[in-house]
C-alpha cells in the first residue's frame, strides 16, 4: 500500500542521487577537521548564507543549542517566541545544557515577535536579573514566511540594544523559495542562523549553525562536549551538498501542492481550512470520531497527525497523486458518515 506521509517534511526519503553520493564520499576523522566532504559542505553553506563559516550538527535541535550556547554564558537569557522551536520543543536544552535562560513572549498571529513587547522584556543591566544577551526568531514558523522588511527592523532593533540576532532557519529556504531571493538576503540579517537539511531538503540527517569564525569556533568547542563530534561523517555531509544544490529551487513543488490541497480541502464540510503557508495547511477538522477518521485515512495509505488543529506537511515524497488520495479518502468518509 503507497504511503502518502502527511506528517512531517521530516520523513523524506534521500534521494537515488544523494545515495550514491554517500556511497562514494571522500571522508576523514571530522574531529581532527580531517573530512574533506564535511568541510565542503560547511564552505557551501557559508558561502550560501554569505557568512564566514559553518558548522555540520546532528540535528537542527544541537546546532540551536550550539549557537545558544555560544551566544550566551551561565545566566544570560535570550528573547524568543512561545511557539519557538528552540523554546518549546528541544526539552529545555538552553536551561538544561547551558545554563542559559529562555525569555519568551506572545507570537504575533503571523509568527514575528512584536519589537515593543520584546522592548519591555530586556532586563535592566542589575545584579537581580539574567543578562539579556540575545534574541532568536524562526523563519519559517508555523509556515509562515518572516517579512524581509520585518528583518531589517529586528536587526536595527536588536543593534540598538546591544544584543545578538539569532534565526533557527530550520526551514529558512521555504521561506527564500516564497520570496523568491537567495537565502542571503535573509541571512545578512543575523549574527547566526540554523538550516535542516534532513526536512524538504531530503537529507536523511544533519543540520548546520552558521556564524563567523569565532561564533563558530566556540560551538565547534561545545558541539565535541556535547558528544557531537563526528568522525567520518562525510558520508552524512554528501547528501547535505545535494540537499543545498539539488533540492532548493524543488520547494516551490511543494508549496503548489500546499495550495492545491487547500483547494481541495475547502469542497468538504467537516475539515475547515485555516491556514495556507509555504508547504504548510493548517485545518480544522470537525468530525467527531477523530479515531475513525483515522483508521479509515490509513486504510487509504494517508497518514496524518490527526487533531483538532491538524497540520498536513507537503513534502518531496508527497506527490499531487498523495494530495488526491487523502482528499477522496476523506470524501468518502464524510459520505460514509452520513449514511
Ligand atoms: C525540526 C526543527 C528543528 C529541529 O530539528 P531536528 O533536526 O528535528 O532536531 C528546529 N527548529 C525548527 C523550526 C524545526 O522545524
Amino acid at each position: 500500500m503507497t504511503q502518502y506521509d502527511f506528517r512531517s517534511d521530516t520523513v523524506t526519503q534521500p534521494t537515488e542521487a544523494m545515495r550514491r553520493a554517500m556511497a562514494q564520499a571522500e571522508v576523514g576523522d571530522d574531529v581532527y577537521g580531517d573530512d574533506p566532504t564535511v568541510n565542503a559542505l560547511e564552505e557551501q553553506a557559508a558561502e550560501l548564507a554569505g557568512f564566514e563559516a559553518a558548522l555540520f550538527t546532528a540535528s537542527g535541535t544541537q546546532a540551536n543549542l550550539l549557537a545558544l550556547m555560544a551566544h550566551c554564558e551561565r545566566g544570560d537569557e535570550y528573547l524568543c517566541g512561545q511557539q519557538a522551536h528552540n523554546y518549546k520543543f528541544e526539552g529545555g536544552g538552553a536551561a538544561v545544557l547551558g545554563s542559559i535562560q529562555p525569555q519568551p513572549i506572545d507570537n504575533e498571529p503571523d509568527g514575528s515577535l512584536c519589537l515593543d513587547r520584546l522592548a519591555k522584556a530586556i532586563k535592566p543591566d542589575d545584579i537581580h536579573f539574567a543578562r539579556t544577551r540575545l534574541l532568536s526568531l524562526e523563519n519559517t514558523i508555523g509556515g509562515q514566511v518572516l517579512p524581509l522588511e520585518y528583518l531589517a527592523q529586528a536587526q536595527a532593533f536588536a543593534f540598538e540594544r546591544g544584543l545578538k540576532l539569532h534565526l533557527d532557519g530550520a526551514r529558512v529556504f521555504n521561506a527564500a523559495v516564497a520570496q523568491n531571493v537567495p537565502l542571503a538576503t535573509i541571512a545578512q540579517h543575523f549574527d547566526s542562523l540554523t538550516i535542516c537539511l534532513s526536512k524538504g531538503l531530503a537529507a536523511p540527517v544533519g543540520s548546520l549553525l552558521v556564524g563567523d569564525e569565532a561564533l563558530i569556533n566556540k560551538a565547534r568547542r561545545w558541539r565535541k562536549v556535547l558528544g557531537g563530534g563526528m568522525r567520518q561523517a562525510g558520508v552524512l555531509a554528501a547528501a547535505g551538498q545535494l540537499a543545498l544544490t539539488e533540492q532548493v529551487e524543488r520547494l516551490a513543488e511543494d508549496h503548489d501542492n500546499a495550495r492545491y490541497l487547500a483547494e481541495q480541502l475547502s469542497g468538504l464540510k467537516q475539515v475547515s481550512v485555516e491556514r495556507v503557508a509555504t508547504n504548510m495547511v493548517f485545518a480544522q477538522c470537525h468530525h467527531p470520531d477523530l479515531k475513525a477518521l483515522n483508521t479509515h485515512l490509513l486504510a487509504d495509505g494517508c497518514k496524518v497527525s490527526l487533531g483538532q488543529a491538524t497540520r498536513l506537511v507537503l513534502h518531496k515524497d508527497l506527490p499531487r497523486t498523495g494530495v488526491d488520495a487523502l482528499v477522496a479518502s476523506l470524501h468518502a468518509f464524510e459520505q460514509g458518515g452520513a449514511q
